[in-house]
Parts: structure tokens; sequence; C-alpha cells
């Protein structure tokens, strides 16, 4: 159900931090702590697996049906916000760096395409850079929880 090599399942399990903008029994969202752009949220179902295939159709329905909502969220919380990419990276030939399922929701705004390219040009050396401060990324949390449609 866990592993406890991963870092999603150790964020699942609050052993490490996230700035949570939602959370039930069976799914997380958490702002991306090496954002791509401002306001990049992922969402994880609370099972380790590493592709989506290996999640059943209700457990990938109910995080489909739940990255509308964030996304709803991630538009209305952030007014540079135009439209959004919904990704996943499903395997390490497509750049999934941790082996835990996760949809990816990018907000962009129009005109910032270099901006993008630019912050996927770093992603090899990300692991050499901080990472986005705790206290921005929690009040960028609050915010897009306060949009997130019932
Ligand atoms: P992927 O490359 O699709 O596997 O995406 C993994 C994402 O997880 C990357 O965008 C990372 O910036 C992000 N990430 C890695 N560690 C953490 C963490 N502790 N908290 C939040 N996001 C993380
Ligand atoms: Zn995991």
């Amino acid at each position: 159900m866990r592993s406890p090599t991963c870092i999603f399942c150790q964020i699942i399990e609050k052993q490490r931090p996230a700035s949570v903008v939602y959370e039930d029994e069976r799914y997380l969202a958490f702002m991306d702590i090496y954002p791509w752009r401002p306001g990049h949220v992922l969402i994880i179902p609370k099972v380790h697996h590493q592709r989506l295939r290996q999640l059943t159709p209700q457990w990938a329905q109910g995080l489909f049906a739940l990255a509308h909502r964030i996304s709803d969220g991630v538009r209305h919380g952030n007014p540079s916000c135009d439209d959004v990419h919904f990704l996943i990276n499903d395997g390490n030939a497509a750049n999934q760096t941790v082996p835990h399922i996760h949809l990816h929701i990018i907000p962009r705004r129009r005109g910032d395409l270099w901006r993008l390219a630019l912050a996927l040009c770093a992603r090899p050396i990300v692991p050499l850079l901080p990472p986005r401060s705790r206290r921005v990324l929690d009040r960028e949390a609050a915010e897009i929880q306060r949009h997130i449609p019932d």
C-alpha cells in the first residue's frame, strides 16, 4: 500500500512536509517544491503504484475527477493563470522522477512559453537549486484551496 522509501508515501504519512491543497481518504494534493510555473500542484492517490495502468478504473476516475476540481482552484486562485496543463509522466523514459503516480497541474499564462521552456531546461540541475520557500508554497496552497469548488 505504501513504500517506506518513496518520498510521496512519506508525505502521505506526514514524515515529510508538504503545502497541502486538498486531502481526503484516497487522494492528496500539494504544491510542487520545484514548480515549472508558480502555482504548480501535484495530485497523488494514497496507494503506492508507479504507473497509471496499475490504478483500478475507480481510482483513476477519482484522480481525474479531483483534477478537474483542483484545476478550478489553480485557475481562480492565481491571477496569472489563464489555462493549465494536466500532465502525467508515466515511466522513467518519460522523465518520471518520483515512482509514485502523480498528476501535475501546471498553470500557464498567455505568452509564458519561454519561461516554461527555461524551467524545463533547468530540470536536470533542479536538485542543485534551492526549492521554493515553504512560506510561499503555503500561501499559494491556501489561495488555491479557497477556490476549489465543492
Ligand atoms: P516527475 O518528474 O513527473 O516524477 O515529477 C516529480 C515532481 O515532484 C517534480 O516536479 C518535483 O519538483 C516534485 N517534488 C519532488 N520532491 C518533492 C517534495 N518533497 N515536495 C513536493 N514536490 C516534490
Ligand atoms: Zn509512494
